[in-house]
């Protein structure tokens, strides 16, 4: 994993068939082959990695699940473990994304466990953060930020932090159209740059890939991505549709010749 290229993932949720999973792929697949700048991750429901993971062969395009549980097997019904991703072909797994802390009750410490689940079997961690809006308007996102960072990462030294891509998603702009400004995304992943140099030095945190994700599209990504510290978008609406989520690379791609 290097910062040389921006990083754009579609997170494909709770969506699509297997047939339609692979359909999508496969446009995708086709319309990077001459998108070489961009390192390219797709995130599709666990029924459809297999059959995305073959149309993904010979592309330079990633495989990542969507959650993942920290044991390695046993009597967990209806859990998946990390080995079994990676044995499925998936190099990434998005871990603590919002959904998940607001429907499913994962907490900082559960996040924190499954991203060493991912790191021990070597499946690079996409690990989300972000505030609600209730956060926000009582003036808490840094706090926040600052908390979700260090629970996440307890007890994870500064060698594993290259396998992992942090995702800045504030919960109010998930899903809903409103997108964080690029002056207000900014300051929340400068703040987390800061953290982490705090924890890990500034070569290391210079290094880390962050991530920003809450109603990305195609007319918002370019001034998004030429923030200095925004090195990549996580999308969940606009990855959906091949046309959205290409654009939204290319324009990514743009920002980032600019900005370097
Ligand atoms: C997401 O689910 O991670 C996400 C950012 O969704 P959307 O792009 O639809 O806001």
């Amino acid at each position: 994993m290097s910062k040389k290229l921006p990083f754009i993932a579609g997170n494909w949720k709770m969506n699509l068939t297997i047939s339609g999973a692979k359909a999508l792929a496969k446009s995708i697949v086709k319309a990077c082959a001459d998108l070489p700048e961009a390192e390219i991750v797709l995130a599709p429901p666990f029924t459809a990695l297999s059959k995305v993971k073959k149309t993904l062969e010979d592309s330079s395009v990633k495989l990542a699940a969507q959650n993942l549980f920290w044991e390695e097997k046993g009597a967990f019904t209806g859990e998946v473990s990390a080995p079994m991703l990676r044995d499925a072909g998936c190099q990434y797994v998005i871990i603590g994304h919002s959904e998940r802390r607001q429907s499913f009750g994962e907490t900082d410490e559960g996040v924190n466990r499954k991203i060493k689940a991912a790191l021990k079997s070597g499946v690079f961690a996409i690990f989300c953060l972000g505030e609600t809006l209730v956060e926000r308007e009582h003036g808490e996102t840094m706090d926040v930020i600052t908390r979700q960072i260090r629970g996440g990462l307890e007890g994870i030294g500064g060698g594993e932090l290259k396998s992992i891509v942090i995702a800045y998603e504030p919960v109010w702009a998930i899903g809903t159209g409103k997108t964080a400004s690029p002056g207000q995304a900014e300051e929340v992943h400068s703040h987390i740059r800061e953290k982490l140099a705090l924890t890990y030095g500034i070569g290391p945190a210079e290094c880390a890939i962050i991530l920003y994700g809450g109603s990305v599209k195609p007319a918002n990504s370019f001034a998004l991505l030429s923030e200095k510290n925004i090195d990549g978008f996580l999308i969940g609406g606009a990855s959906l549709e091949a046309e959205s989520f290409i654009q939204i690379t290319r324009e990514a791609i743009r920002a980032y010749k600019e900005k370097k």
